[in-house]
């Protein structure tokens, strides 16, 4: 069974003390292919180490977070620019909009989000959205960008079956994680209703560890937990669903 972390922040200071211990536990297993999102130009260097210490496993994406997106976003934006001038990643990600935590640069997020679409088309790579408290400012650039030239994963998915569809329309999969196995999380309800093919399974770790990790520190191997979850929400082995979500992605990122 090969199992694929599409989103993981190995590189986080939450793994820096053991670190090669949690990618040894996830690679026994089956987790054998992680995705890394960026944040910004202060991890670069942490993720360039990880993908030389693991170059079988480890698959980066290179972007500007939208929580990151601050007073200097232009020299960040410029910063993965220069990156994706000078080597390849396989996706720019993760961008988007957040307003959860702070709306002050609304703005600056769309011009951002709407900056590396344009970067991801130019290198023909998908993109891996992360919306937080924004389904409509995300929908209404995507709306505006959408083409067979723009496709990815929208991170974290948390919406409705309505919003499900409608990512769907826009060439995404939706990336599921800890939230399919929470009592509250509510897309476990419509889930079955949704085509595997259109789905990838993430950690986000080392953030929204599944039951019965909730709130701990989150980690691949636990992925297993909404492997788990996706089994009986569409009642196939745990190990179709791993090869089905390793091949969508695949499809994805193009290795
Ligand atoms: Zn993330």
């Amino acid at each position: 069974m090969i199992i694929t972390d599409t989103h993981t922040h190995l590189y986080s200071e939450a793994f820096d003390e053991d670190r090669d211990e949690i990618i040894q536990k996830a690679l026994d297993a089956g987790v054998q292919r992680f995705f890394i999102p960026a944040i910004d130009s202060a991890y670069t260097d942490a993720m360039m180490d990880l993908e030389s210490r693991y170059p079988d496993n480890v698959f980066l994406m290179m972007g500007l977070h939208p929580t990151h997106v601050k007073e200097n976003y232009k020299e960040e934006l410029a910063h993965v620019e220069q990156l994706f001038s000078e080597r390849s990643f396989y996706a720019v990600g993760e961008i988007g909009i957040d307003l959860y935590w702070d709306k002050t640069y609304l703005k600056q997020q769309q011009e951002a989000f709407v900056y590396q679409i344009q970067l991801a088309k130019k290198h023909q790579l998908p993109i891996v959205i992360h919306s937080r408290e924004s389904f409509d400012e995300i929908f209404e650039i995507l709306e505006q960008e959408k083409g067979d030239d723009l496709y990815g994963i929208f991170h974290c998915f948390t919406g409705t079956f309505e919003q499900a569809e409608k990512a769907i329309s826009c060439n995404m999969k939706l990336g599921i994680g800890g939230v399919a196995t929470f009592k509250n999380g509510k897309i476990d309800q419509f889930l079955n209703e949704i085509a595997l093919k259109h789905i990838v399974l993430e950690t986000d770790s080392p953030y929204l560890a599944p039951v019965p990790f909730r709130g701990k520190r989150n980690e691949s191997s636990y992925i297993i937990k909404v492997l788990e979850k996706l089994s009986s929400i569409y009642g196939i082995s745990m190990e179709e669903i791993a090869s089905i979500t390793t091949e969508n992605s695949k499809q994805v990122f193009g290795i």
